[in-house]
């Protein structure tokens, strides 16, 4: 029998595997990525897709994004959106500006329901900031805050001096829902320490999701590709976000995206369509503890993001009112949510809108 043959029974064998129920480990992981049957991967992870969501629904969320400041103290090499304090296009979005893009959001159709609010890690912004401006948006609006990664949640532990518990805590009574699954990145610390030295380790950006779950509250895991990592290194990631999900369950979701590298001190290229439709279709079978994969339109464009559901994906993330920090760097895809519905149908689904948690609010 030849090379091939052996390596493409080989890879039956681990899709079987997965698609029983059992599962897979680090080695095969890195058989997948090393296979070059898209298609088989595809169909497997598109299987286990169907036993987790059987109603042929592919959702959506409305929201908009808002980078309340570029500024930042962490100089990613792969980021094109921060600016250091004092440069001449810093800013901090004033409470009125942000007021009003949240009522901007709702105001469309009555339908958006979460904001998605990140910045920089800012070394001048006080912890009141952030606990004052979330009281103020709950006064004024009924809105899901799906706000804050890992970089600045350990920032605001930072400059308060208190415990990375009591931050998220003071957080959520203060009016944050959810936390999102920005700045993993990867998650291992050799490709970390390449990219963007002064971020937190991955076992940190771990423990401010563990903390938050176990402090009731859900947030999402993300994933970038396209740094140079190796497919251990991305297997490793998606084995540590299965490991905490095994003990607290709080992630509603796995993204996958590629690193963007226009404008960057990083440079590079692009991930191919077959390297994150594989990813994705990997993730899908690896983590078989997470419901939901999402699709990433934004980085991939909307086609590849809908030829992500024949891999595995069943939601195709957000309508994306405003985005500034992929398309700083080069990602400048857009789509209105009938785009999107369009989308969905096409691909023989029903598309549905959700909220935050995944609920499902309106069929279409
Ligand atoms: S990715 Fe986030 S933490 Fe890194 S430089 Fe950009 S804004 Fe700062």
């Amino acid at each position: 029998m030849s090379v091939a043959n052996l390596k493409s029974d080989h890879v039956d064998r681990i899709l079987t595997k997965a698609l029983s129920g059992e599962r897979l480990t680090l080695e095969d992981g890195i058989a997948l990525y090393e296979s070059n049957d898209l298609v088989k991967l595809g169909a497997a992870a598109k299987q286990v897709m169907q036993r987790l969501h059987p109603d042929n629904i592919v959702t959506f969320v409305v929201n908009r994004n808002i980078n309340y400041t570029n500024v930042c103290d962490t100089y990613c090499r792969f980021c094109a959106f921060y600016r250091p304090e004092g440069h001449p296009e810093a800013y901090v979005l004033s409470d009125e500006i942000i007021f009003q893009k949240i009522q901007e959001t709702i105001d469309i159709g009555g339908e958006g329901s979460e904001i998605l609010m990140q910045g920089g890690t800012h070394p001048g912004l006080p912890f009141s900031y952030y606990t004052d401006l979330l009281k103020k948006i709950k006064e004024r609006f009924n809105i899901t805050m799906h706000s804050f990664s890992a970089a600045e949640i350990w920032k605001m532990v930072a400059v308060s001096g208190l415990s990375l518990e009591e931050v998220i805590r003071q957080l959520k009574e203060a009016g944050l829902d959810s936390i999102p699954g920005g700045g993993a990145e990867i998650l291992d610390d050799r490709i970390r320490l390449k990219i963007s030295k002064l971020k937190e380790s991955w076992v940190k950006w771990m423990e401010v999701h563990d903390t938050a779950h176990r402090l009731g509250m859900h947030t999402t895991a993300t994933m970038v590709i396209g740094f140079g990592e190796g497919y251990e290194e991305r297997i490793l990631h998606m084995i540590r976000v299965r490991e905490q999900q095994d003990k607290t369950g709080g992630f509603t979701a796995f993204i996958p995206w590629t690193y963007q590298p226009d404008n960057t001190a990083l440079k590079g290229k692009r991930a191919t369509a077959v390297e994150y439709l594989k990813t994705v279709a990997i993730a899908r079978l690896m983590l078989d503890n997470i419901n939901n994969i999402q699709a990433s339109w934004v980085t991939m464009g909307p086609k590849i993001g809908q030829a992500s559901l024949e891999f595995g994906c069943n939601d195709m993330g957000s309508t994306m009112i405003e985005e500034n920090v992929v398309s700083a760097a080069g990602a400048t895809h857009s789509m209105t949510k009938q785009d999107l519905i369009r989308l969905i149908r096409d691909a023989g689904r029903t598309p549905a809108r959700r909220n935050t948690y995944y609920k499902i609010l309106e069929t279409y």
